[in-house]
């Protein structure tokens, strides 16, 4: 069975996508914990991070670099705050949020409640920011 990301990456199931690559995938995570939440997945299916090949590790974090610059020009924040949970999902992400301080990042808080037309719109301004 293909993980939900698998199928995000293949356009089985939608996606507010970011931006692409051959190996890489970004979309906004539906239940964000910060306005331009983001997540970023190698289009290889292996659950744990840190069981990815060197090379594909490396290209998740440099492809999440210029995901990370399109969502600081779009969000107005300090940092982009990265982080790896990865107990819900069974397919390596890295989480890329907007932060103005460490309580921005706390996944325990109620999660923001968009619209699909404001998750649309969030996402087309990073991507924008992200292709220019
Ligand atoms: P974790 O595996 O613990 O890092 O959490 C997985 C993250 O993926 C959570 O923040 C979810 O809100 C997010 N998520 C789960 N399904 C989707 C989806 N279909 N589209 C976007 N984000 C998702």
């Amino acid at each position: 069975m293909p993980s939900i990301f698998t199928k995000i990456a293949n356009g089985d199931i939608p996606s507010y996508k970011i931006a692409e690559s051959e190996k890489y995938y970004a979309f906004l995570d539906i239940n964000p914990v910060a306005k331009g939440h983001t997540l970023v997945i190698p289009k290889m299916e292996v659950d744990d991070i840190f069981e990815l090949d060197d090379e594909t590790l490396m290209g998740l974090h440099l492809f999440s670099k210029g995901v990370a610059h399109a969502i600081k020009k779009t969000i107005p924040c300090l940092r982009i705050g990265t982080t790896v949970i990865g107990l819900e999902v069974p397919h390596a992400h890295i989480h890329l949020i907007p932060i103005n301080g460490v309580h921005d990042i706390d996944f325990k808080k109620p999660k923001l409640d968009y619209t699909k037309e404001e998750f649309q719109d969030i996402a087309a301004k990073i991507a924008a920011n992200y292709n220019s």
